[in-house]
């Protein structure tokens, strides 16, 4: 009987080789043939951990925790009778164009930068604003498709999802994709039926469709709420944000807010000047400036305390996103930071948790292990390329929408990724392994460029995902062998040799089927065996030279080939012509 392991949502590759009794190193490489870069302390969701698993052939059955996304921290803490009230923490999902941006402009009440690239809100952020005299935190959840896996992420993070419809087109792909993560992370939704001052707007064929998705409208007997709003307007943004405060009423949700704060890192980057910046969003506790924290296996002292809207922070409690600088590495999106008395046990508590995580040792991407795992042997031909991001959060979109795009013939191996400009490291390891280097956001600074040349590396810059995605594609497609078609022209019935040499024939006979033309290839078949192929250079009606001849006529024909091909009469000549056509991915 198969033995069952219980993963609580997301597991780090040592963790799981560690349950699984199987080397690291086997796990990643399992990964990769997958199409996962990984390292021993990085992390994998539920569904990845079921497929790798199976794929090992495993006997053992993965069940998975329910409801501990990282937010169970936040939920544990209610009991507490310290708890306090804390701002609700909202994500805004649905379907493109349907007016997200737009409604979180609203919402702030002032007009975010435009001109983003390819008009995508490229990294999840968070914000506050101010309703009644209470805070409600708002995430700023990436618009595009490709960014899915974030904005799974972002569900996970959040008391409570809006899920914006435009009223005048309904609901569409993209928005069944936001429901399906809220419910997923069995989180509250809200719809928010917008556009409502477009002519185009129906009300009741939006409440049809979401009563046909499980989501039945309040007015109409169910538990959904469906407020009408227009970000254009601004007319129901005001109801929409009461309608929030007082699901948060309803959902009671609280925190500790005294002592050493606790939280999850949304986002890092690295900026000039100010070194690793992390923004993350406090759970419980109260962070200040100065305090010593540690995410994942990295520590630092928080040097400066902001709000996401760039004003320092003296002090930043539950449900506050926050902009720290001062840590000593970037923490991984999602990583759970945590405070701690004072530098020395920051830096121990940092380095048992890297440590612990790492003990089967980093992976070592430019070393020969990457090698010998990627050169395993693989039926699928593979394009080999290394993605930097400005971004973890970029960098993880990219990956994820790139192993959508493979088939089973073709597939990307992600030899390489990181955070930050492209580097020597980069070019040498792009040069080693073949690969393509991909930049999203990022430089190539011009001491590194003048390598291209001398590694003969292609690097390739984008500011748009879709963009980069697709070049991913036709370099795939590149891959792809041709689709070989062939047509049939028609038969002949050999009825005479006239002449015979190694490589050429000349034969007459009936045309039995169809039409024969030149140049062509031609099957040749005795009995039921085909016994050669053939060209056919020349077709004559008669003494006369002709381009073709139809069924029931007589002809002749000159045939070239490679070897001797001793044709007798009675034989039969099968004429077809072979095209190799580029397939598209
Ligand atoms: P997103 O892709 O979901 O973030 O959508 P955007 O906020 O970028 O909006 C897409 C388009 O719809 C833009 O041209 C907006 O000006 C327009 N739009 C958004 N909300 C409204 C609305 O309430 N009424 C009208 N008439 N247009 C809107």
């Amino acid at each position: 009987m198969a033995s069952t392991l219980e993963i609580n949502g997301l597991i780090t590759v040592g963790a799981l080789a560690d349950s699984l009794r199987i080397p690291p190193a086997q796990l990643i490489g399992e990964l990769f043939k997958n199409g996962m870069m990984v390292t021993v302390n990085e992390k994998i969701d539920f569904d990845t951990a079921q497929i790798i698993v199976s794929e090992l052939g495993m006997d053992i059955e993965l069940t998975q925790r329910q409801a501990e996304a990282p937010t169970v921290k936040k939920d544990r803490k209610t009991d507490d009778v310290n708890a306090k009230v804390r701002p609700p923490v909202v994500a805004v999902m649905g379907h493109v164009d349907h007016g997200k941006t737009s409604l979180l402009d609203a919402i702030r009440g002032a007009n975010v930068v435009k001109g983003e690239a390819g008009g995508i809100t490229q990294h999840i952020s968070a914000y506050q604003v101010e309703k009644n005299g209470r805070q409600i935190t708002l995430l700023d959840t990436p618009g595009h498709e490709a960014f899915a896996a974030l904005r799974e992420h972002g569900a996970r993070l959040t008391d409570l999802v809006v899920i914006v419809v435009a009223a005048d087109d309904g609901i569409k792909p993209q928005t069944l994709e936001a429901i399906r993560f809220a419910r997923k992370a069995g989180v509250k939704m809200l719809v928010a039926a917008n556009k409502i001052d477009k002519e185009g707007a129906n009300l009741d064929r939006l409440k049809q469709q979401l009563s046909e998705n499980d989501l039945m409208p309040e007015e109409w007997g169910g538990q959904t709420v469906v407020l009408p709003v227009s970000a254009k307007t601004g007319k129901g943004v005001p109801e929409l944000l009461d309608m929030i405060l007082l699901i948060a009423d309803v959902e009671d949700l609280k925190a500790v807010h005294e002592g050493p704060a606790e939280g999850l890192v949304i986002e890092s980057h690295m900026e000039t000047g100010r070194g690793p910046v992390a923004e993350a969003l406090v759970e419980t506790g109260t962070l200040k400036a100065g305090d010593f924290i540690v995410a994942g296996g990295v520590y630092g002292k928080v040097r400066n305390l902001d709000g996401t809207n760039g004003k320092p922070l003296k002090t930043a409690g539950p449900s506050t996103p926050v902009v720290i600088s001062g840590l000593k590495a970037l923490p991984e999106f999602g990583d759970i930071f945590t405070v701690y008395p004072n530098e020395k046990a920051a830096r121990l508590a940092a380095s048992t948790a890297a440590s612990s995580r790492g003990s089967a040792g980093k992976l070592d991407m430019s070393g020969t292990d990457l090698l010998r795992i990627i050169s395993q042997e693989n039926q699928q031909t593979q394009l080999n390329i290394i993605v930097k991001a400005d971004v973890q959060g970029s960098l993880t979109s990219v990956i994820d929408s790139l192993k959508t795009l493979e088939t089973k013939e073709v597939s990307v191996k992600i030899v390489g990724s990181g955070v930050g400009n492209i580097t020597e490291n980069d070019m040498h390891l792009a040069a080693t392994t073949n690969a393509i280097l991909y930049g999203f956001h990022v430089d190539l600074p011009s001491g590194v460029k003048q390598l291209i040349a001398r590694e003969k590396v292609a690097v390739r810059l984008y500011k748009v995902i879709y963009e980069l995605i697709d070049d991913v594609r036709a370099e795939l497609t590149t891959l792809l062998s041709p689709e070989i078609i062939e047509k049939d022209l028609g038969r002949m019935l050999v009825k005479g040799i006239f002449k015979i040499t190694k490589n050429d024939i000349i034969c007459g006979g009936e045309v039995t089927k169809g039409k024969l033309v030149v140049p062509s290839l031609v099957k040749v078949f005795r009995g039921n065996e085909e016994i050669a192929e053939i060209e056919a250079t020349l077709l004559k009606r008669g003494p006369v030279e002709t381009s073709e001849v139809q069924t029931g006529e007589m002809c002749g024909v000159s045939l070239k080939t490679k070897t001797r091909v001793d044709m007798q009469e009675g034989d039969r000549l099968e004429f077809f012509t072979r095209e190799a056509l580029a397939r598209s991915l």
